[in-house]
């Protein structure tokens, strides 16, 4: 049975040291790549970070990369709830056309044709349910697909509810699409692209699942 040493890392992650105990000399109290805190324990109960694998006799070179959860208490390390982890879009939790057409861009860094592009799949849904022809797009298409009295795709028990559905995917088209198609294009950056992905997906899962035609 071997023995570990301990791990230093950067609050952002960045692994400073793996043999903090049999090298001192390589301690650092700010990270040397962002500045930020080091820590060798976790901030949670104490237990300190395992580094290097020890066993005696035996030499070895490299160690792991920072853990992702305390050994001991469980508990996330503070670099595995950084905003930039968040700000990957989760493909698996997508709707697959929708991240078939999105995703490219989106991770290419074309914030604001991937947010286009997400409309325009959901356009396509709600023309294809509703039997509507090429023409007729954005709010106006919305406003009509779930129009309460003559409108073709019905939703919930209540005209309510069928109110509330055609406000929420009229208002996306001119709240959150028509921005970033004519104005305000500078301020559509990944995390704006992000979020309306999935508020575009949610509105998908929406027509698909608790919509009928
Ligand atoms: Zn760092
Ligand atoms: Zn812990």
């Amino acid at each position: 049975m071997g023995t570990y040493d301990v791990m230093q890392v950067c609050m952002n992650g960045h692994k400073i040291t793996h043999s903090y105990v049999e090298n001192p000399e390589f301690r650092q109290s700010a990270c040397d790549q962002c500045g930020a805190d080091t820590i060798h324990k976790c901030p949670e109960c104490g237990e300190p970070i395992r580094g290097k694998y020890l066993v005696e006799g035996v030499a070895s070179v490299g160690g792991p990369d920072p853990p992702e959860h305390c050994h001991e208490c469980g508990d996330p390390y503070p670099w595995e709830d950084e905003a930039d982890q968040f700000a990957e879009v989760d493909a698996s939790v997508l709707d697959d056309e929708l991240a078939e057409r999105c995703l490219s861009e989106y991770e290419s860094g074309h914030y604001q044709s991937a947010v286009r592009t997400a409309f325009t799949v959901l356009e396509g849904r709600v023309r294809d349910k509703g039997g509507f022809p090429q023409g007729l797009s954005g709010a106006k298409l919305m406003l009509e697909a779930f129009n309460a009295d003559e409108g073709p795709l019905s939703f919930g028990q209540t005209e309510g509810e069928q109110d509330g559905v055609m406000f929420l995917y009229r208002g996306a088209f001119q709240a959150l699409r028509n921005p970033v198609s004519h104005r305000f294009v500078e301020d559509v950056d990944e995390d704006y692209a992000r979020d309306a992905i999935h508020t575009v997906n949610l509105l998908l899962r929406l027509l698909d699942e608790n919509t009928s035609a």
